[in-house]
């Protein structure tokens, strides 16, 4: 199973790709994530990446191909994977599918994960994230069972990340609009784009995008 989740930020795909790749016993392949551990670490990428993941702007395609490029030749990823927040550009796409091609697998379907604006807002602005272990949380609509205690690990820092801020919000729905949503006009002559609304509870878009899926992937 090799699935591309696609979607303005905030709408969810974090959250979905982590239960996508549960569902199905392979790795979420989630490039924000990778940038944020790079930054944590401060590794020459992360010195790189910071600046520009504070601006709401985006990573260079050259430096995310490779890093994507090398996490997708690891064994853990030979069986498939959920690719979260990657490919951002057109150019991203079209580096995909030459990694695909030298790796000489292709893709299952693409997800898009649609949902209003101010729908985003509201969710993006409750959003925290586990310091520990990255395990996403909404404080309106996706609590931990006990406040301030993620119920993965048993972390107690449960942040709100730099870019959620409201002026950064707004930055990165520019870039999706002006930068990512292109994609969809790429994808959709394969055949394998699937449009999927993102309102409703978790496991209510986790069920639509299982049943959106090519059939002999929906039933897991
Ligand atoms: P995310 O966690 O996917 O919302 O990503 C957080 C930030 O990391 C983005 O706003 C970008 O600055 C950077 N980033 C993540 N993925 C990519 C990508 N595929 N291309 C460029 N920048 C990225």
């Amino acid at each position: 199973m090799r699935l591309i989740l696609i979607g303005p930020p905030g709408v969810g795909k974090g959250t979905q790709a982590r239960r996508l790749a549960e569902h199905f016993g392979i790795p979420q392949v989630a490039t924000g994530d990778m940038l944020r551990d790079h930054v944590r670490d401060e590794t020459e990428l992360g010195r790189q990446a910071q600046a520009i993941m504070a601006k709401g702007k985006l990573v260079p395609d050259d430096i995310i191909l490779a890093m994507v490029e090398a996490r997708l030749r690891e064994p853990e990823a030979a069986g498939g994977f959920i690719l979260d927040g990657f490919p951002r550009t057109v150019p991203q796409g079209v580096g995909l599918t030459v990694i695909l091609e030298r790796l000489d697998v292709t893709l299952d379907a693409i997800v898009a994960i649609s949902v209003k604006q101010d729908v985003i807002l509201t969710r993006l602005a409750a959003r925290r994230t586990c310091a520990r272990c990255g395990a996403i949380y909404n404080l309106v609509i996706n609590p931990p069972k006990t406040m301030g205690v993620c119920e993965a690990c048993g972390g107690t820092e449960l942040i709100q990340r730099d870019d959620d801020r409201p002026e950064t919000i707004k930055k990165r729905f520019d870039v999706y609009r002006e930068q990512t949503s292109p994609l969809l006009a790429y994808y959709r002559p394969t055949g394998m784009l699937r449009e999927v609304a993102g309102e409703g509870t978790v496991d209510e878009i986790f069920h639509n995008i299982l049943a959106a899926l090519p059939e002999k992937l929906g039933q897991g």
